[in-house]
């Protein structure tokens, strides 16, 4: 990140208070070279004219400052229908726009209320780039259940997500925030804030876990959610699942799909494929390129973003063909190869799945009838179990150190857990200026050895031999209760945050509800080829339990969809063929 700050006045600088359009003579780029030929590619698609204002302070070394203009001129000079504006922080249109922090930058100002407060680093360039496509096509893109809700709302609302650089989850939630303020220019303004920048601002509305939506002053939402379930929270202040019961008791009739389990009423699409497969974690991005490549019309939905939990792993050191990669450009791998023969959506919550001839799945926006459906649903992280834990979710426990670490630079965490998880956890942290302990309950750890010599190069504390009872603290965690395994006693710890690295419990509850069997640790029961023992459902990936492990999870994902080719045998293109 701090290779892209170079303290040098650009073109755009020095031209404070007012608009220009950079020129390509004597500009020094700041996006490499390959993702300039990336984005230009993907920009001569804009539908529309999109004004950028960028405001910054007069400060020349604020690296934030320089790196918001320049990232600016840059996508300027790769799209002639984005218009930058720069202006200064005192200057006449940051009263008129009400803008008073450093960077600020603005999209269409005269049409929506679309801002971003701070420097549009890592993840957050996705949220910028794809605030650019929103705001540049003029329309939402919200599904017809969420603009239905939206279309309630009556008084106005500014939404403010909260982001970090490194959440890979903060961007679609982002853009949930900026389709409102699309859909509902008249009520809805939208915010996205850096909180690494801003911490007295994060400090406020007490961040400890992003993406962290501040809807109005005192309700908070944590983690992204599907879109239909923001916008029930937007509307209604309070939480989705709350206002979905109220509303239901007092008109006695379902209410509105919130990604929860209602709503087919509401302009629902139906699509006929052979294949739907739940999960864009490696398992089925690979499940979904073997199941095209056969010749079966195959849908990936994800319930979530693309990826699955390696986009929350910082490097991968074993995946074959990348001696180390980072995880989030791994999935930008895996996922654009996957896009070249499959669909795949986002942020799609799968509701209910009704067996049948054609397999039903329904999901709030659309019904697909399919031949065959692959559960890669992988896993998600296993809870301490203990009081204090939900309590303080978001204020102090997290379970996603890439997301949340920053918040607690200069102080103290505790990481808990003695696996590869916990300890990379513990040397990301670590490397970000967080003062870690670790907490096992054994005395040795299951860990890989080269993380374990990584841990004692760096002279990080151990707690050996210790169960957290209790996560402790007031409006914010203070501190962990341990019990010692071996003599029984117990001791408070004081900790200003607490991150579970514990391991995975796999997401076989939609499996289990079918029908599948499970294995007596909660995994999908599958043959060795991946079938389960319901006919034409195959599960792939973390879900089927065993090694959990991205390569054995594109393996499974192959043969599951080579599986649903054969049991098939009848696929589109030898229709197609004979047609
Ligand atoms: C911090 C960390 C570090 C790791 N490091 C490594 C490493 O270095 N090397 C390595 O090989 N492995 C590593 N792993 C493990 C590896 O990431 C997993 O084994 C792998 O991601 C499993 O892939 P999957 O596709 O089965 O599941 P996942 O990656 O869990 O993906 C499952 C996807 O399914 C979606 N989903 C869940 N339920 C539903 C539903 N009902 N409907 C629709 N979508 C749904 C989720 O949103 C998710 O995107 C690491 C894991 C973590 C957490």
């Amino acid at each position: 990140m701090s290779g892209l700050f170079k303290k040098k006045e650009t073109a755009a600088q020095a031209a404070d208070t007012q608009t220009q359009t950079p020129t390509p003579e004597a500009h020094e780029w700041l996006i490499p070279e390959e993702g300039r030929d990336q984005l230009q590619k993907v920009f001569a698609g804009l539908p529309g004219d999109v004004t950028i204002e960028v405001y910054t302070g007069g400060d020349p070394k604020n690296l934030f400052d320089d790196y918001a203009r320049r990232f600016v001129a840059d996508l300027a000079l790769l799209a002639p229908r984005i218009k930058p504006a720069f202006h200064g922080l005192d200057s006449d249109m940051a009263r008129k726009r009400g803008v008073t922090l450093s960077p600020t930058l603005l999209f269409n100002p005269e049409e929506y209320r679309i801002r971003f407060t701070g420097a549009p680093l890592g993840e957050e360039a996705r949220a910028f780039i794809e605030a650019i496509f929103l705001v540049s096509a003029r329309t939402s893109g919200l599904s017809q259940a969420a603009k239905t809700i939206l279309a309630q709302l009556d008084g106005a609302r500014s939404p403010r997500v909260f982001s970090s650089p490194g959440c890979p989850y903060c961007p679609a939630q982002c853009a949930n925030a900026i389709k409102c303020a699309i859909e509902r220019p008249d009520l809805v303004s939208a915010e996205c804030v850096n909180a690494d920048e801003f911490p007295d601002l994060s400090a406020r509305y007490g961040v400890g876990s992003v993406p962290h939506t501040q809807f109005d002053e005192s309700y908070k939402g944590i983690g992204l959610m599907p879109e239909e379930r923001f916008v029930v929270e937007l509307v209604a202040l309070k939480d989705a699942e709350r206002w979905l019961n109220e509303h239901a008791a007092k008109s006695g009739a379902h209410g509105v799909g919130t990604g929860q389990g209602a709503g087919q009423d509401a302009g629902v699409e139906v699509t006929e494929t052979d294949l739907v497969v739940l999960g864009a974690g490696p398992a089925g991005l690979s499940a979904a390129i073997y199941a095209e490549r056969s010749g079966l019309a195959t849908v990936v939905l994800d319930k979530g973003i693309v990826g699955g939990q390696v986009t929350v792993t910082p490097v991968v050191e074993n995946y074959p063909g990348f001696a180390d990669i980072a995880g989030i450009k791994l999935v930008e791998v895996l996922s654009s190869h996957a896009r070249q023969y499959a669909t795949i959506r986002e942020n799609e919550n799968v509701d209910d799945i009704k067996l049948g001839r054609r397999i039903e799945v329904h999901t709030p926006r659309n019904v697909f009838l399919a031949r065959a459906v692959l559960f890669a649903t992988g896993a998600q992280w296993r809870k301490l179990d203990v009081p204090g834990e939900d309590r303080f979710y978001g204020k102090g426990v997290s379970y996603c150190a890439s997301c949340d670490g920053f918040v607690y630079r200069g102080r103290k965490v505790a990481v808990v857990g003695g696996g590869n998880t916990a300890l990379t956890d513990t040397l990301h942290l670590h490397n970000l200026g967080v003062e870690v302990t670790v907490i096992h309950r054994r005395d040795t750890f299951r860990a890989e050895k080269a993380l374990q010599d990584s841990l004692t190069r760096e002279g990080i504390p151990v707690i050996w031999n210790a169960v957290v009872e209790e996560v402790m603290g007031d409006t914010e965690v203070r501190g962990v209760r341990l019990r010692d395994t071996k003599t029984g006693e117990t001791r408070d710890v004081p900790f200003d945050g607490v991150f579970v690295a514990i391991g995975h419990v796999p997401n076989s509850e939609q499996a289990a509800d079918l029908g599948v069997d499970l294995e007596p640790d909660g995994s999908i029961k599958v043959d060795r080829h991946m079938r389960t023992n319901i006919p034409r459902v195959y599960a792939a990936g973390d879900v089927i339990g065993g090694v959990r492990q991205i390569v054995t999870a594109v393996g499974s994902g192959a043969t599951a969809a080579l599986s649903a080719f054969e049991d098939l045998q009848q696929p589109r293109w030898k229709k197609d063929k004979s047609a």
